[in-house]
């Protein structure tokens, strides 16, 4: 498998820091406001990272942080009178519904900033200790110029960007490119207390303390749109590895930008970008399969023309499942395979060219391309079989609805009914079933987590609390199970 690597400006070949394992650390929204299309994109795109991943056998830990604390969300939460946390949990809420929406499935962990001051402190705190950061006034800044390797993810050299900068009013600052670690509390402003004072941690030190702390040192994958490339994933770099004194990232992924075209859209602007303005007007699994329709990397134009024509794909898509399920529920006939070795080989072969489409840097545009492959040859074999199903063309058909299911694991278009494992072409679980579904998952997190320290009593509470509201679960060699308890 082969990643466009950042750093490296060129693909390479994807071997991860243990074998079998992934940690995979992407930046999360900034709770000020509900997501909007150009937060959807990286979200869907990496979740199929993740969905990928998990498809070949790896044992994946995926992380996605919430900026819960920053200057948006204290100046938005001062204009509605409320406490700036207050704010960013109800768009925390809103994002779960959001991205549930467009089948994101939840990350191992969503940490917040404002549950991580103490982690935050003392990695500004090893920082000052190693004279890579100073402190003005309560403030701590980074030392850019302490950093040799600053540069190496944007390409830009220190000196350029100097020449180039525009003046930097901030006489605290050594150097324009100081960046902050830790800011002095503003009144009214929230704060934590620290070493340097009472204060609020910079944007850019939160995603180092808190992937470090959940990934360790030199993890695997850390994603993002390409306009966190610089500063905040450069900066990101340099407090890291200035503090670990290791790589601090092996792959970096970054998603294309969405565009828009203006002029259809003008009167809307601002609104109808929201993921939930546009989920008035188009299905879910549209939009995914929309994002998912361009290679990541690939700028994407959003404009109804092209939804359109994503629309049209995507019913092709669900035309040749309903097809097969038509085929699958026609009368047991005599023993004539229609379909031979051929249809059964070729199945086999549009698995390898879907792997090898992901394989090619998340190639999901070819990978699409390959399901309708796969619909184009289901479609074939349907219309010549006769009335009747002999047992051969059964198999035969059950595979390709088995690769069906399986390629849509991985892009995620459709949900999956989980009471009975088929595909819900038409979106019908709605959004309230889908929260409950979620939020039985979180709860089994929780339960395990007591589990692992052996608190047995409240996992056992967790357990038979369930019971009582009709969740039964199972412990499976794969893990925690629920269903729905068909006696009550
Ligand atoms: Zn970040």
């Amino acid at each position: 498998m082969e990643v466009y690597n950042t750093i490296a400006r060129r693909k390479q070949v994807f071997q991860p820091k243990e074998s079998g394992k992934v940690g995979i650390y992407v930046c999360g929204p900034t709770t000020y406001n509900y997501i909007h299309l150009g937060n959807a994109r990286p979200l869907v795109f990496f979740d199929t990272v993740r969905r990928y991943l998990e498809y070949k056998g790896y044992d994946v830990t995926y992380i996605q942080n919430f900026t819960d604390m920053d200057d948006k969300i204290i100046e938005r939460a001062a204009e509605e009178g409320v406490e700036p946390l207050a704010l960013s949990r109800k768009y925390i809420e809103e994002y779960y519904n959001d991205a549930g929406s467009l089948n994101v499935r939840v990350a191992n962990r969503h940490p917040k900033v404002s549950e991580h001051i103490p982690e935050i402190i003392a990695m500004v705190e090893q920082l000052v200790q190693n004279g890579t950061a100073y402190v003005v006034d309560g403030n701590v800044y980074f030392e850019v110029r302490k950093f040799a390797g600053y540069g190496k993810l944007s390409g830009r050299n220190p000196d350029e960007m100097k020449a180039g900068a525009r003046v930097d009013v901030d006489a605290r600052k050594k150097d324009p490119l100081d960046f902050a670690l830790w800011k002095s509390a503003k009144p009214g402003e929230p704060s934590w207390d620290s070493p340097w004072g009472p204060g609020r941690p910079g944007w850019h030190i939160e995603c180092s303390a808190m992937s470090l702390k959940y990934l360790g040192t030199n993890f695997d994958i850390h994603g993002g749109g390409f306009d966190l490339v610089f500063p905040h994933h450069e900066n990101e770099i340099a407090q890291s590895e200035a503090a670990t004194g290791e790589p601090f990232v092996r792959y970096w992924l970054h998603n294309g930008f969405i565009t828009v075209n203006e002029e259809k859209m003008s009167k809307s602007l601002g609104n109808f970008f929201l993921v939930r303005e546009i989920l008035r007007n188009y299905p879910p699994e549209l939009i995914r399969f929309f994002l998912l329709s361009t290679h990541y990397r690939s700028p994407l134009a959003f404009d109804d023309e092209k939804i359109s024509a994503a629309g049209r794909g995507l019913e092709r898509i669900k035309n040749s499942v309903r097809l097969l399920l038509e085929a699958l529920a026609k009368p047991a006939g005599e023993e004539s395979a229609v379909m031979d070795d051929i249809f059964c080989n070729n199945l086999d072969s549009l698995k390898d060219s879907f792997e090898a489409a992901m394989d090619d840097d998340f190639n999901t545009a070819l990978a699409i391309g390959v399901i309708f492959d796969l619909a184009r040859e289901v479609n074939t074999a349907v219309q010549r079989l006769g009335p009747t199903l002999s047992p051969s063309d059964h198999g035969a058909l059950l595979r390709a609805k088995e690769l069906f299911k399986v390629l849509n694991d991985v892009m995620g278009f459709f949900k999956v009914d989980s009471n009975t494992g088929e595909l819900l072409l038409d979106g019908e679980l709605d959004r309230s079933q889908g929260l409950a579904e979620r939020l039985i998952d979180l709860i089994i997190e929780i339960r395990q987590e007591a589990r692992k320290n052996k608190n047995w009593v409240f996992a056992d509470r967790i357990r038979d609390g369930l019971k009582e509201l009709g969740i039964i679960l199972e412990d499976t060699p794969q893990g925690v199970r629920w269903k729905k308890d068909s006696t009550i």
